[in-house]
């Protein structure tokens, strides 16, 4: 690594830092100041003192942290989470507002990644870095926004460009939300035919919400085929974690279709009137262990592509219970004809594993040969959140960036493609997963 410290932004034990401004971007230890790119969980850690993030990521966070303290899942190993949610500051920073660090300017822009998130743009001495986090680029699409859940990413113009390098390898190459939810759509059709119903396994922060957004703006374009009464074969039921991000996405005036939530009172869950409450985690902690262990095996372990082999759980929310007390779905369940969203945590649950269900996952990983089998999925549908090769490299170039820092994920072919095209580029060690 040849990233000197007289870089505006260099890296640290505890992640990435700007001395001039004194402040840490998503870092992995508890730190004073913290900007945050977006909520997931990666990026969002509990336990530093200040943070900086967009409103929509501060509720997020604030949901995340007291999760994480009421689950009892602290997630640095010296702070114990019980309670951070309450004594750190939150400060919200609407996108393109400045804030001064001393004399360092630091704004936000849009990223296109999920509800909220951001690049950051750090300006000191007429030295400009932007911090890109997670990020995705809209794909041409008949529709007006090609993920209607977030404020599409915007060109930042930069010397420095810290980008990050999850789907870095040619053979990524995605397609618009809209088509890729048309076969959801499709595959849910069908297993109603066979009285089944389709479970779909999707993060549930950010991925869930994008396929429940675009199967409403399919409902209202009214090109559905075959036509049901009410558009869909069958109702929409989610799980509790996702059901309680995608009230924050509601409240941040993203419109999700009507859905039912698991193990409750089978009552339409909608934007008008929702008498549903949220009650505590139903996290089992041994369960969730497991998880935990797991990701701290892969935090020691080289970032490399062989990642996708493993279930990546890139919110503690996914820890949720992965049995599900079918409740009041009970009836639902057993006539098949739901399309069920839950995260990937349920893979494993006798709901997965039920004769009449038909299991569904959307993941950009599926796009890997042998996912789909390896993972035991009938189903996989190719959408991520993340920016592919041809996105990459694209806005890297736009920002007229002459050095470029690659963070997690394929860094190595996407490090040797920019020095090939002339930039000055280089790979920086971060432990940030990128696994949605
Ligand atoms: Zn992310
Ligand atoms: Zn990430």
């Amino acid at each position: 690594m040849s990233v000197c410290s007289d870089e505006l932004v260099h890296l640290t034990e505890k992640g990435l830092y700007c001395p001039a401004g004194e402040f840490y971007i998503d870092p992995w230890a508890p730190v004073a100041r913290a900007i945050i790119t977006h909520g997931h969980s990666d990026h969002a850690r509990v336990g530093s003192s200040e943070y900086f993030a967009h409103p929509s990521t501060v509720k997020i966070m604030q949901h995340r942290f007291a999760q994480t303290g009421s689950a009892g899942l602290p997630l640095f190993e010296n702070v114990a989470g019980l309670g951070a949610e309450l004594t750190a500051q939150m400060h919200p920073v609407p996108y393109r507002q400045s804030v001064n660090f001393s004399d360092v300017k630091v704004s936000l822009h849009p990223a296109g990644h999920i509800l909220g998130s951001a690049q950051v743009r750090i300006e000191h001495k007429g030295k400009i870095t932007v911090v890109s986090g997670d990020y995705k680029l809209s794909k041409v699409s008949s529709m007006a926004l090609d993920d209607l859940t977030c404020e599409p990413f915007e060109l930042v113009q930069c010397d420095t460009f810290i980008t990050e390098s999850t789907f870095a390898l040619p053979i990524y190459k995605f397609r618009p939300t809209i088509e890729v939810v048309a076969e959801i759509y499709d595959w849910w059709v069908e297993c109603a035919r066979l009285g089944r119903s389709a479970l779909l396994l999707a993060y549930s922060l950010g991925k869930a919400q994008r396929v429940l957004a675009a199967l409403r703006q399919l409902a209202l374009s009214g090109s559905l085929t075959p036509n049901f009464s009410g558009n869909f074969p069958g109702p929409i039921i989610v799980h509790p974690a996702v059901h309680s991000l995608c009230e924050i996405y509601r409240a941040d005036g993203v419109e999700l279709p009507d859905y039912q939530v698991m193990g409750r009172h089978s009552q339409a869950s909608s934007s008008q009137g929702n008498q549903l409450s949220m009650s505590g985690s139903a996290s089992d902690s041994s369960k969730a262990d497991t998880f935990q262990a797991d990701s701290s095996h892969k935090n020691s372990s080289h970032k490399n592509s062989s990642h996708a082999n493993s279930y990546e759980s890139n919110s503690d929310l996914d820890l949720e219970s992965k049995e599900l007390e079918s409740g009041d779905n009970s009836s639902v369940l057993k006539n098949g004809g739901a399309l069920i969203i839950a995260p990937p945590a349920l893979a494993e649950s006798k709901l997965a594993r039920s004769a009449n269900v038909s299991l569904g996952f959307a993941s950009g990983w599926m796009q890997v040969r042998g996912q789909r089998r390896r993972r035991n999925v009938d189903r996989g549908f190719v959408l991520s959140d993340h920016a592919d090769w041809q996105s990459l490299t694209k806005t890297i170039f736009a920002t007229g960036a002459a050095s470029v820092l690659v963070t997690h994920g394929s860094s190595g072919s996407l490090v040797r493609f920019l020095r090939e095209h002339g930039l000055e580029a280089n790979d920086l060690q971060t432990r940030f997963e990128g696994g949605e």
